[in-house]
């Protein structure tokens, strides 16, 4: 197909899954606010599970002092990455810890030494250009990236699709459309050149020949931004996005974008594309630009219940507690803490939980915008099969969810849920269906380990 052909092409696809939802966007807070730096907190909690895969080991022990950059775990096989210390200073103890995600985890605590300028040690720069695919590959895994959009999924295993498997496209999910949040929406407008620098490393390591950018159109100023700075050798096209929820996941991204079905059960690579959050590639050149591990990232701490809403340069590892301190603390009725944004996010009930890699912002709720809690019967009405982006039928999992009966579900195609949100943002009834989903996928999941 010629260039022309594949323009009409994305015009034709452009914006086209179907369902989904239209909440608020709540990005006002924050979305001219400029990026600014966090001061290094006392303490770090830097959990060993903080991506998709296998926990990291820890190479250090209590007693061990560490500069920022430094391993302090190495990956357990391919699916996982090192963990590295985002602040110098002494390892006081490695131990269980509150977790964002609502448990406990393994986590080595570090004291952060006051009195360091917090240089990293002198380190090698990788140059792209004079390294293999697989080479840099490897300096994108060593260096720790994962997905920074909230999934954590380990970059270096999107970047070295498997034989037999062509990729022909890098789409870059720059969508962010989740309420609240303006982490990707800042990172885009400040530091477009370092996108596009990602972008340049990605596209290396993958061999492909044309990149496209998806972003909602309630960020003009970021389209312009990637537009005005896009390099001229390279094919990059900014495709601006309808508003919609979940324009954001991978598989209805490629639908609006690409007009590509990604069939159950098969990845992106499958229809060849591969995608990357905008975050994460900015981190990427990050690693090329500096030789720095990815120890820090933009977090955007918003909503009415904080006073000073705010778009941060967060050490990874930094307490919720401390974060929320320096965006001058708690105002209002305060009744949800939320990591990630309103529709998929995790309530904190700790303010000791850390921010990790893959946290996209911390969203304050007062008792007006939170979730409503009482919960009535099912009406039947259908709202949720309208809403669904996949076209399963929330009402009857939610149902069977009920009774326990998870074989059941996953013959109804429960696989298929991506936990979204949008049949619980719509139920009348307040019936809590994507976090019913959740639990029934991981009561599935230990059944059928069980039954094996
Ligand atoms: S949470 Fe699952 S069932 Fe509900 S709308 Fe999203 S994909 Fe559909
Ligand atoms: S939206 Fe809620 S009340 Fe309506 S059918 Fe679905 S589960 Fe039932």
């Amino acid at each position: 197909m010629d260039r022309a052909s594949e323009a009409v092409q994305l015009m034709w696809f452009s914006n086209g899954f179907r369902h989904g939802v239209h909440p608020p966007d709540s990005k006002e807070l924050t979305a001219a606010v400029s990026v600014r730096r966090m001061p290094y907190p006392k303490e770090i909690a830097l959990p060993l599970r903080q991506h998709a895969g296998k926990p990291a080991v820890p190479i250090v022990k209590p007693g061990d002092r560490v500069e920022r950059g430094d391993t302090i775990a190495e990956p357990d096989g391919w699916v996982s990455v090192p963990i590295h210390a985002s602040a110098a200073g002494t390892v006081r103890s490695i131990d269980w810890w509150p977790h964002p995600d609502g448990t406990v985890a393994e986590t080595v605590l570090l004291e952060v030494d006051e009195f360091s300028p917090q240089v990293a040690r002198p380190r090698l720069v990788p140059r792209w250009e004079g390294l293999s695919p697989q080479e840099s590959v490897e300096a994108v895994r060593h260096a720790g990236v994962v997905g920074l959009g909230g999934a954590a999924f380990p970059t270096h295993v999107k970047l070295l699709p498997p034989e037999g498997v062509e990729v022909s496209t890098l789409l870059v999910n720059a969508a962010e459309c989740e309420p609240y949040l303006t982490t990707d929406h800042r990172i885009m407008v400040e530091y477009a050149e370092r996108v596009h620098f990602g972008i340049r490393v990605m596209m290396n390591a993958l061999g492909v020949e044309r990149t496209v950018i998806g972003v909602e159109r309630n960020k003009p100023d970021a389209i312009e931004r990637l537009r005005a700075t896009a390099p001229d050798d390279l094919d990059i096209t900014v495709e601006p996005l309808t508003v919609k929820y979940p324009q954001g996941y991978e598989k209805m991204l490629i639908k609006s974008v690409l007009g590509h079905d990604v069939p159950p059960g098969k990845l992106p690579m499958h229809v060849g594309v591969v995608v990357q959050n905008v975050g994460s590639i900015a981190a990427i050149a990050e690693v090329f630009e500096t030789g720095l591990p990815l120890i820090e990232r933009v977090v955007t701490v918003t909503g009415p219940g904080v006073a000073r809403p705010s778009n941060l340069i967060v050490p990874v590892g930094a307490k919720l507690r401390d974060v929320l301190d320096f965006c001058d603390g708690l105002v209002g009725d305060v009744t949800e803490i939320v990591f990630g944004g309103p529709m998929m996010g995790a309530s904190q009930p700790d303010l000791d939980a850390p921010i990790i890699k893959g946290t996209t912002g911390i969203v304050v709720l007062t008792r007006e915008e939170s979730r409503p809690r009482h919960r009535y019967p099912c009406i039947q009405c259908g709202r949720c099969l309208d809403a669904c982006p996949v076209f399963l039928n929330p009402s009857l999992l939610g149902r069977l969810a009920q009774a326990g009966r998870y074989e059941e579900m996953v013959d109804e195609h429960l696989d298929t849920c991506m936990l979204c949100g949008c049949c619980s943002y719509v139920c009348p009834s307040n019936i809590p269906l994507s976090q019913m989903f959740s639990l029934s996928k991981a009561a599935a999941r230990k059944r059928a380990t069980k039954a094996a």
